[in-house]
């Protein structure tokens, strides 16, 4: 059989080997293309579940559903799968796929910078390369956010982030204060109240909370799933049918699904909580699901320990010994934890990215930091972003998210290697109008219900996808080719930093 020299064969460089990271080098090689380069700046796989160790730590998405479709997982334990089960997991199946052994580790991309049509990377073990495509699989919440609280360096105990736990300072019998009350804090919180000699929680915004009981899997529920994909299928389907239908209906304009939800998570606290003065501290005065709806079965259990404290007048500064909070008590401490979540604009930086021209990422997301479909960025041709803007993030397997746009990204790469598009590289007229599409959409969702959230950028507007997942993945079903440059980038008119904010 004659070869089709017409198609061309692509190098790609994948960035990172967590979840998004291993299933782009999946699919890449499924498609036939072999020419990858993963970097990845640890020494193992798994990215957040890997960074994320604190005690508790657990998936609030059911674990069946938050599996690779291919790859179902016969044997979880939880209904609620704990971080160490879904990192190896992750291990299981980059090694199985063979992506593991094709993994730069403990190298980073420190720049990458387009030129002459091609992407010229340069690692953090300065090694260089040069490739046609680049895919950022750099996740959402990597960059841990510190507060910016007087005095926190002054602290003379034990103090770590969430995200950077420190495995060596033992918590048993201690006196410890843990900042936050968010998805991370109420795992923690609900764990470490079990052993510790006392916990303060210093809450700035109360938190709704939805509960689901955690269930742990017998010998024959997994055996009845072993081997049989189908069903193990079936399963995640069921639970992305009742998030969709419940969860995201509701966030998204539903009225009904929101005053279902609604009632659920009130009621929850209500028989939850009794005291009726620590409850009233426990509620929050914005909509459900304005910020991330917290599911825990656990939490409201755990902060009417004997031992446990909510502490909800604000912090002042922190000293040597504790936390001091405005009415001007000190609450000495030995261990200080911060839950206080991450910087989730930030994407791929701090990386040196360039695109045509020249332009710097900082530059162009200095007004606002969006992208066409959340994945493409003009001015950075044949350079995908996954899980990149208005991805529809909420209480949903992020897997999910990531198969639909490695599909469309799959996508836009073979019309690239079949010649229908020169570069990949959407117009800027096609981002505008994509995220004019979005921002009519917001109205009507609950992220704009009178909250502050990590789902908001400098302006107020939530960084999400307003409408339904069946619309999203939909849309992203087949590249729209008329929003791509059809010209070679030399022949596209140059783009100043000042008119992309526009
Ligand atoms: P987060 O939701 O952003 O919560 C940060 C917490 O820290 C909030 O309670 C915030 O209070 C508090 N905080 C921040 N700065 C503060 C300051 N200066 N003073 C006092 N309090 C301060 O972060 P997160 O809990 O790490 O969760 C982030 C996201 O990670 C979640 O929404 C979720 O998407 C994901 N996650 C998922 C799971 C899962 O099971 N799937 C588990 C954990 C995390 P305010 O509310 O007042 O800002």
């Amino acid at each position: 059989m004659m070869a089709n020299n017409s198609v061309k064969n692509p190098s790609v460089a994948v960035i990172g080997a967590g979840m998004t990271g291993i299933l782009m080098a999946i699919r890449l090689r499924e498609a036939g293309i072999d020419a990858i380069t993963i970097l990845e700046k640890a020494d193992k796989v798994g990215g957040t579940w890997r960074e994320n160790t604190y005690p508790g730590v657990a998936c609030d998405v059911p674990a069946h559903m938050y599996t690779y479709s291919f790859k179902g997982n016969p044997e979880w334990q939880h209904r609620f799968a704990h971080g160490d089960e879904i990192q190896a997991y992750f291990e299981k199946v980059s090694a199985e796929y063979g992506v593991t052994d094709q993994v730069r580790f403990n190298e980073a991309l420190d720049q990458c910078h387009y030129q002459d049509g091609k992407w010229h990377l340069t690692t953090s073990k300065g090694n260089r390369l040069v490739v046609d495509f680049v895919v950022a699989a750099t996740g959402i919440l990597h960059h841990p956010a510190y507060p910016d609280i007087q005095g926190l360096d002054a602290f003379q105990g034990d103090m770590f982030h969430t995200a950077r736990w420190n495995h060596d300072v033992s918590l048993q019998g201690k006196r410890v204060g843990i900042i936050g009350t968010g998805s991370t804090a109420t795992q923690v919180i609900s764990e470490i109240s079990k052993t510790v000699g006392h916990l303060t929680v210093f809450q700035r915004t109360p938190q709704w909370i939805f509960s689901v009981p955690d269930k742990q899997y017998t010998e024959a529920d997994k055996a009845r799933l072993r081997g049989n994909q189908r069903l193990m299928s079936k399963l995640a389907e069921r639970y992305a049918f009742m998030l969709r239908n419940t969860f995201t209906a509701a966030v998204t304009g539903s009225k009904v699904a929101h005053a279902l939800i609604s009632w659920l998570t009130r009621r929850n606290l209500r028989k939850s909580v009794r005291d009726p003065g620590l409850r009233a501290r426990l509620t929050p005065d914005y909509k459900v699901g304005c910020k991330r709806l917290v599911i825990s079965s656990t939490f409201y259990e755990a902060i009417q320990r004997d031992t446990v404290a909510l502490e909800t007048t604000a912090i002042e500064r922190v000293s040597a010994r504790g936390v001091v909070t405005r009415d001007g008590v000190e609450h000495e401490l030995d261990v200080l934890i911060l839950a206080t979540g991450f910087h989730p604009f930030n994407f791929m930086r701090p990386m040196d990215l360039t695109g045509r021209n020249g332009v710097s990422i900082d530059e162009t997301w200095a007004h606002k930091v969006q992208a066409y479909r959340s994945m493409c960025i003009p001015g950075y041709p044949n350079f995908f972003l996954m899980l990149g803007p208005n991805t529809p993030i909420g209480n949903y397997s992020v897997i999910a998210m990531s198969e639909v746009q490695s599909n469309y990204v799959l996508k836009l790469i073979e019309h690239w290697r079949q010649g229908d598009l020169e570069t990949v590289e959407a117009t800027e007229e096609a981002k505008v109008r994509y995220n004019n599409y979005l921002k009519a959409g917001m109205g009507k969702t609950v992220w704009v219900g009178g909250c502050q959230s990590w789902y908001l950028d400098a302006d107020g507007d939530p960084a999400m996808w307003p409408y339904s997942w069946e619309q999203w993945a939909k849309e992203l079903e087949e590249p729209d080719l008329d929003d791509f440059h059809r010209r070679s980038p030399a022949e596209i008119v140059p783009l100043k930093p000042a008119e992309k904010a526009a």
